[in-house]
């Protein structure tokens, strides 16, 4: 009941609870819109503090997605699936039943990796679902390589846009997106900065890179000038920002904002944010034009995210907003188009990838989450309308050159 009262109000279409005792498989599913074609979004495995917080982070990852499709003007919509990890958790097991609960949800929401999600976790989902993405598939490649590209592509124009020229990239996270990153930094003469609560990983970028290990708290002091999010969400706030030496930030992690307000002080800053759901579609652009288009090479349509980071810049300096702000509107904007043009197509993938499903129905209990009409003072508020924030935009960041740091901040030998 507690969580049913605190999601009320959410914009999603669908929002359901699965829970398998028997593997103990509990997590849920968040389809933020089906209006523009399948859902599609990565399933997240974390040892969440409570479901509240699993579930928290389903609706607003795969409202991300949604922004995320819209903007890089794919046929789908955005869902994701997070999963709870604990030490009863049964993972071969599981994961085969979470297959099964998206098997039938009948190619409405179609998966693949996302965060704590190993590629042997997803041979067990593939093996009762149709609708997750092969990565072992030659001609689909590497998502998570697809997503570093991209990534790179944001990157290289935001260094252009701020004239840094000798470019020092700490990276926080070097797991599936995070080390493809490092190397594709490296081969582009970047010098890198890491830190992973794993260890082993931060050795390994050390030794086939040369990138410096920090700690996990370091990272975000780093000396720098851009600081690249590849692990989890929520790592630009109010306490961390005052802290970064970074100029731009532009990584792979989804929901990397704390809060909105927190691209604001960005601008006001004068830190150059590539908006995560712009710079980390480059898995999600290859998963849907090979699933659902029949694509055979989506590299040219990766690519298009630095035209993409480029406008965003553009209209940031020309309208004095955040490019967190600019991205939403034209996300928001370009989701409305989609879903008016396609709205009454099936919403159900036309391709599904190939795998033996198994013919068993799932053990799995399915709960629907209800969602009510918007109440006045709910515990999670949905976002302030995009494209129009509710305040006068800030005359924070008034002339002169946009995006060139203004606080004072300690000399960094790159500058
Ligand atoms: P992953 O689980 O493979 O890697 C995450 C890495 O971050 C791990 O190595 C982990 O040890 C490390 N980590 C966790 N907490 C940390 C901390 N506090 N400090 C430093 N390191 C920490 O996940 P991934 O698939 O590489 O995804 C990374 C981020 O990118 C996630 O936010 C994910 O949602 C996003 N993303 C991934 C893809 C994709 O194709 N995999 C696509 C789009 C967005």
């Amino acid at each position: 009941m507690t969580i049913v009262r605190e999601i009320s109000g959410q914009e999603h279409e669908h929002v359901l609870a699965f829970r398998d005792e028997a593997t103990g498989l509990t997590g849920f599913l968040a389809i933020h819109s089906l209006k523009a074609g399948p859902a599609v979004g990565g399933v997240r495995i974390q040892p969440y503090r409570s479901d509240l917080a699993a579930l928290t982070d389903a609706l607003r990852l795969s409202r991300g997605m949604t922004y995320k499709v819209a903007l890089a003007e794919l046929p789908c919509g955005g869902g994701k699936a997070v999963i709870i990890d604990h030490p009863g958790l049964k993972r071969e097991a599981a994961m085969q039943e979470f297959g099964r609960f998206v098997e039938q949800c009948g190619g409405r929401f179609f998966t693949g990796p996302d965060a704590g999600v190993t590629a042997a976790d997803l041979v067990q989902v593939r093996g009762t679902t149709k609708y997750c993405a092969d990565e072992t598939s030659p001609e689909l490649g590497d998502l998570s390589l697809h997503t570093a590209t991209g990534v790179w592509h944001a990157m290289r124009v935001c260094l252009a846009a701020t004239k840094i020229e000798e470019p020092v990239v700490a990276i926080q996270g070097l797991g599936s997106v995070g080390m493809h990153l490092a190397r594709i930094l490296h081969e582009n003469g970047c010098d890198l900065v890491v830190a992973d609560i794993d260890r082993k990983r931060a050795r390994a970028a050390a030794k086939d890179f040369g990138a410096e290990i920090v700690s996990t708290d370091e990272i975000f002091t780093a000396i720098c000038n851009v600081f690249a999010p590849c692990a989890l969400g929520g790592v630009i706030s109010a306490e961390t920002i005052p802290t970064l030496k970074a100029r731009v930030i532009c990584g792979s992690a989804n929901n990397v904002l704390n809060k909105p307000e927190d691209g604001d002080e960005l601008h006001r800053l004068g830190i150059l944010y590539a908006p995560d759901y712009l710079a980390n579609a480059g898995g999600v652009i290859r998963g849907a034009e090979f699933y659902l288009q029949d694509r055979k090479d989506s590299r040219a349509s990766i690519e298009r995210i630095a035209h993409r980071m480029q406008t965003v810049i553009e209209l940031s300096i020309a309208q004095d907003r955040p490019t967190s702000r600019i991205a939403d509107a034209l996300a928001e904007s370009l989701w409305k188009q989609s879903a008016a043009r396609v709205g009454a197509t099936p919403p159900v993938v036309a391709k599904p990838a190939e795998a033996g499903t198994t013919p068993r129905q799932p053990n799995i209990q399915v709960g629907v989450i209800p969602m009510p009409a918007p109440a006045p003072n709910q515990a999670i508020a949905p976002a302030p309308p995009h494209g129009a924030t509710r305040n006068k935009p800030r005359r924070s960041n008034p002339g002169g050159v946009r995006h060139k740091r203004r606080r004072r901040r300690t000399r960094t030998p790159v500058e």
